[in-house]
Parts: structure tokens; sequence; C-alpha cells
């Protein structure tokens, strides 16, 4: 029971109302704001020793985007906390009654947080925990240590830890945190492990949020600008060499534009990142070797013809893996798994129908993404097939809107956070009726 005392030290604060009040959550979102803005040149840099991420890319992607999910509690934290009044008009009850629903935060929150994008994968989500009113322990991941290590020391540094704690560590720390009663536990990584989260929940009757991967289709119709949508892809897709949730993992499209959409993104490929991706600062590494040698597997076992490689090969000691475009087959290694790398496999498909097949025989993914200027097919894939949210005519894109919801489906995860989502995942609706004596 090696966090019990930590994790009771926050039920006692918790408990005592401490975080209870709107003017003491906007106090902690302004710590947590101050925090992020006194330090973000470190944040920056400590990524970059960790996914050699340039600077303005975390600060961008997850320095802004946690910000502005701030700002964003700040302006609606008083209307969403207010309690809501609900119509009887419908319901059998006594004419002087009212119902109505209370917004109560939900205790002690467990925060597990993957290395792909450390800065907002801890603190992202840590918005609505605090605007929630909660208290939170995050388990930053072990495989980004520059990173959790200046979150360790800045969190001890900005916030009681009967608030808000940090705590460091892999798989053990983390199996001994599981072994406490949380109100709810938040972990965001893979399928695999979010079933061990989820069994260790259960033996407390903990909500999870499950926020997790997968293999996010892209369907590029015949009809699509090649230009436009290989720019889009690739703007997307190489950001952080693929090491991203809702990257597109694989393409379905028919086999006579499969060779013309792979050179359009060869040559945004080239105007993204020169003649050799290795010398430009815009390109990461892969996390680690194991990420390397599980990447480099893949490619050994495929049977695909490479249509596009752009670059020097990969090099171990710098964890350098190039851009590639690969056509496959259906049983190809790479339609194995998740690849969460630079591998952007090529799948033919006869016609649109058999790529709603595709993506229907499979698990649900966390996005989907769908190339065309037909609106019928746009009605179908979206009526058709499901995943945890879509861009249509580009990639990435409905993950910035802050009111949609952002989570998995299936496989791909359960539960949602953004914006006023996250406020509702991490407080408990009470249902109240009030009647007059
Ligand atoms: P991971 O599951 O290996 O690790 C995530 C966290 O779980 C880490 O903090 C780690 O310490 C902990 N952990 C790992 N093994 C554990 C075990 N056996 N018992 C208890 N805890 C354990 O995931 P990852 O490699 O850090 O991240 C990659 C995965 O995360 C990909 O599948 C990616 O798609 C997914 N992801 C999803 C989102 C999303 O928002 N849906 C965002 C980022 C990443």
């Amino acid at each position: 029971m090696a966090f019990h005392n930590l994790v009771e030290a926050q039920r006692k604060y918790f408990l005592s109302d401490a975080t209870l009040p709107l003017e003491k959550r906007k106090e902690v979102l302004n710590t947590l704001k101050r925090m992020i803005t006194e330090n973000k040149e470190d944040l920056g840099k400590v990524v970059h020793k960790d996914l050699k991420r340039h600077t303005a890319y975390t600060e961008a992607m997850e320095v802004q985007a946690t910000l502005g999910e701030i700002e964003y509690f700040l302006k609606h934290l008083d209307e969403w906390a207010a309690p809501t009044k609900v119509d009887t008009s419908h319901s059998p009850v006594d004419s002087d009654a009212e119902a109505f629903i209370v917004k109560d935060p939900k205790g002690v929150v467990l925060l597990i947080a993957p290395w792909n994008y450390p800065v907002s994968m801890c603190f992202w989500p840590l918005v609505a925990i605090l605007g929630a009113g909660n208290t939170c322990i995050i388990k930053p991941s072990e495989l980004a240590p520059n990173s959790s290590d200046l979150f360790e020391n800045l969190v001890k540094k900005y916030f009681d830890p009967r608030h808000v704690t940090i705590v460091q560590g892999g798989i053990p720390e983390t199996t001994d945190l599981l072994k406490e009663r949380f109100d709810h536990i938040m972990y965001t990584g893979a399928p695999p492990v979010a079933k061990i989260v989820m069994t260790a929940a259960a033996k407390h009757l903990t909500p999870v949020t499950l926020e997790l991967g997968g293999k996010c289709p892209v369907v590029v119709e015949p009809d699509a600008d090649v230009k436009k949508t290989a720019e889009r892809i690739v703007a997307a897709k190489w950001t952080n060499v693929g090491q991203t949730c809702i990257t597109p993992d694989y393409i379905l499209t028919p086999k006579n534009f499969q060779h013309k959409l792979a050179s359009a993104i060869e040559e945004e490929l080239k105007k993204k990142y020169g003649n050799e991706p290795k010398d430009h600062p815009l390109y990461s590494r892969i996390i680690n070797e194991r990420h390397f040698d599980r990447l480099v597997d893949v490619l050994d076992r495929s049977n695909g013809k490479v249509l596009v490689k752009h670059g020097a090969d990969h090099d171990r000691e710098d964890k350098f893996i190039a851009p590639h475009v690969i056509e496959v087959e259906k049983d190809d290694a790479f339609m194995e798994h998740e690849i969460f790398g630079p591998f952007l496999p090529i799948l033919s498909m006869d016609n649109f129908d058999d790529a709603l097949a595709y993506i229907k025989s499979h698990e649900k993914p966390l996005a989907s993404y769908l190339f065309t200027n037909d609106e019928e097919k746009i009605k179908q894939f979206l009526a058709k097939t499901t995943a945890g949210g879509v861009t249509i005519n580009d990639v990435h894109k409905h993950i910035g809107v802050k009111t949609l919801p952002f989570g998995g489906v299936g496989n791909s995860g359960q539960g949602r956070y953004n914006g006023k989502y996250g406020f509702d995942t991490f407080t408990h609706e009470k249902s109240v009726l009030k009647r007059k004596l």
C-alpha cells in the first residue's frame, strides 16, 4: 500500500470541501495557467530531449492547446457548475415540485498518461479534473523521463500536494497506485493496459475514462484533389513521426489512384522536410529503442511494395526512421496493429462500399477520415461507419473544436473530455426533486 497515505491525504482534503468553491477552482486553474506560462520554454526543451520534437510544435500543439482549455473553463465554469433545472411537465410529480441537477465533484482522480504528447496528456485533462472540483494524482509516462522530471518539480512548486501531485514510475508504481480506491480513473494509452486499469478499477467500482488508440483509416476517393489531400495528410501524419493517437494509420483508395497519391505525398514531404528529414529540425524521433525495434520488425515482416521512402536509412542510435508510403495487401504485417510510427500503408479497394465494409469489419477506430467532394459518400461514411471522431477532407482537425467531445468508442476507448464534456466526465450529476412543506 505504498501510496495509501498519499491518496488518503487527498481524500481528506477533498472531504474538507477545500476544492469545492468555484473561487478555489478558478484559483487553481489560474495556478496551472501560471505554471505552464512561466515554464513554457522549459516544457518545450524537455519534450525536445525526449522526442527531438521542435519546440514550436510543443508550443502550438501542447502548451497553447492546454492554455486554451484553461481559458475556456475560466469563461464557462460558473455556467457549467450551476444547478440545471429540468422540465417536469411529462413526469408524475406534485404541482409544487421542482426538479434539477446538482453538479457534484467526484473526489480523488487518478490520471495515467502516455509519453507521445507528455505536456497535454497530463495537463489538458487536469483542467477538467480541477475545474470540476476534484483532486488529482498524475502518473506521467516513464518513457518521457525528461518531461516527467520537470512536471514533478513544477507541480511540487506550484500546487498543494493534497490537491495535485505527481507520482513518477512505470509498471510497478502504477500497479501499486491502482490498488488504491479512487473516485475516477482516467487512463490514456494502449488497449491492453486499459484492460488492466479497468480490472483494477472494478475492484473498487471506480468509474473509468479510457482514451486509447487503434488504426485510424483514411479513405481517399478518386474525385479528391490529390495535391490538397497529400498536403493535408503530410501536414499531420509525420508530425511527431506518426506517434499520435489520431494520426492516419492507413489509406484506403482505388488501385488506379494509389501511385498518383503516393507521388503527391512524396512531393509534399520534400516541401516540408527538404531532401533529408533526418537533418530537418521539424522531423522528430522514435521515443526509444524498443519502439524503434518494433517498427523495424514490422517493416521486415511486411510483404508490401515501398512506394515512397523519403530520406536516409533508419538509424537505431539516432532513433530515426524515414517517412515511408507502402502499398500493402490486407494480410500485411502493417495491417495487424496500430503502427504509431512513420509508415503509411496504402490498401487498394475496388470501390467505396468495399472501403466502408473494410472499416466496419475491424475494431472501431479513435478517428477516421474521408477525402471526397461527393456529399452522398460523406453521408454514407458518417452513417455506416463509426469512430471516436471524424474529419472530412482533412485530418486531426476535429480535436481542436472546443464544442466537440474527444474520446474513443469500443476498442479505442470510452468516455470523453474537452471543454464542457470534460467538466461533465469528472462531475456527478445529482438528480434532485424539491417540494414545499
Ligand atoms: P502505454 O499503455 O504503454 O502507457 C501509458 C501509461 O500506462 C504509462 O503511464 C505507463 O506507465 C502505464 N502502464 C504501462 N504498462 C502498464 C501496466 N502493465 N500496468 C499499469 N500501468 C501501465 O501507452 P503508451 O505507449 O504510453 O502510449 C501509446 C498508446 O497510447 C497508443 O496506443 C496511442 O494511440 C494511445 N494514445 C491515445 C490517446 C488518446 O487520446 N486516445 C492519446 C495519446 C496516446
